[in-house]
């Protein structure tokens, strides 16, 4: 029988497909400098994180009982796939399982930021409600705002779905150019659909969009794709959200532009030093701060849960 330590966890439907196939499953938050040791006096076999547990060289040196790496959600920047695999191990993850849940975040943050909600709700307690209702008193509304996203991979994509339902304009910018066909679900059964055809000329986008919102995983040589002189190009007052990974926005260049007015409001949800971001962004009024939650929804890690599982059994097949 098969063990899989899921060190960061995972949901009751993915615990209960995998014991039903006759798995064990130990959901124990090892720390991860005794992870090799544990892996190694329990026989774990599988070892599933998220994004908090790493699964590095030495680990994979170290435990060569270790069959499979498994990453329940996206970027596997916490694992070095490459070496895992030249090493006979599988390293698989959950790529659809949570674009959803990211774009209803970036959803969410776009509104916070437009009507200051990250702030006002600091304020409230202490502050005078009439200079209060001045200071938060200019919000402006999505609908009929132009929407860049920077990166039309699957979260793009959903995002994309949800904005056009805002009524906003949609201006997509890929590495990749083939024309993406996009269905919108709108609720009472009813449905849309278009056609966006993604564009490579991100400064051409960044220069007339009202919102912009990364969506591109981190780069190879960990280089910013947006820096100083892409925070150059933008309209004044721009507003940005940041839900991809720490490091794709330069975090220097852009409190440069926020303190001179450039960019009225970004949302994060991902950090340089994560988890210990930069004090200056916590604290920034301009800022709306999440702990890295985009695909922390009940719906989306079930849908990682199963989908791991599923995986898992594909593999190795029932117990
Ligand atoms: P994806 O691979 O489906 O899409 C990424 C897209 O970015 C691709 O179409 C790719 O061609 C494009 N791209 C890459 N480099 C680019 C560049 N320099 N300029 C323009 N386009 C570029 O990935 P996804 O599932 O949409 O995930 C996107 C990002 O979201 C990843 O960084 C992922 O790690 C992150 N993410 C964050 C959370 C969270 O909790 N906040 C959750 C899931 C994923």
């Amino acid at each position: 029988m098969m063990k899989i330590l899921a060190n960061d966890g995972i949901s009751k439907a993915g615990i209960e497909i995998l014991e039903n196939a006759g798995y064990t499953v130990i959901t124990d938050n090892v720390p991860q400098d005794q992870l090799i040791e544990y892996i190694n006096t329990e026989n774990i076999e599988i070892l599933l994180v998220r994004s908090a547990t790493t699964a590095r060289t030495n680990l994979i040196d170290a435990c060569p009982g270790l069959k499979l790496i498994g990453r329940g959600g996206v970027g596997m920047d916490n694992i070095d796939v490459q070496y895992a695999r030249d090493n006979g191990r599988f390293v698989v993850n959950t790529p659809a399982a949570s674009s959803q849940s990211v774009a209803e975040l970036v959803m969410g943050h776009m509104l916070a930021i437009s009507r200051f909600l990250n702030d006002s709700y600091k304020n409230m307690e202490n502050g005078d409600f009439s200079s209060l209702k001045k200071q938060y008193g200019k919000g402006v509304e999505l609908r009929g705002k132009k929407l860049a996203i920077i990166g039309f991979g699957r979260i793009g994509q959903s995002l994309a779905t949800y904005a056009l339902g805002c009524g906003m304009d949609v201006i997509a910018t890929d590495i990749i150019t083939d024309p993406v066909k996009l269905d919108i679900p709108l609720g009472n059964g009813m449905s849309a659909s278009t056609i966006i055809t993604p564009s490579k000329d991100m400064n051409a986008a960044l220069s007339v969009a009202d919102y912009i919102s990364i969506h591109v995983p981190k780069q190879a040589d960990g280089s910013a794709v947006i820096g100083y002189e892409q925070f150059a190009m933008m309209k004044n007052g721009v507003r940005m959200v940041n839900a991809a990974r720490g490091g794709v926005i330069d975090e220097s260049a852009l409190i440069a532009a926020l303190d001179s007015g450039k960019v009225s409001g970004i949302a994060l949800d991902v950090f340089e030093n994560e988890p210990n971001p930069k004090k200056e962004l916590l604290s920034h009024p301009k800022i709306a701060c999440t702990p890295h939650i985009g695909a922390a929804t009940l719906e989306a890690q079930d849908r990682i849960g199963s989908e791991l599982a599923e995986i898992i059994i594909s593999h190795f097949g029932g117990q």
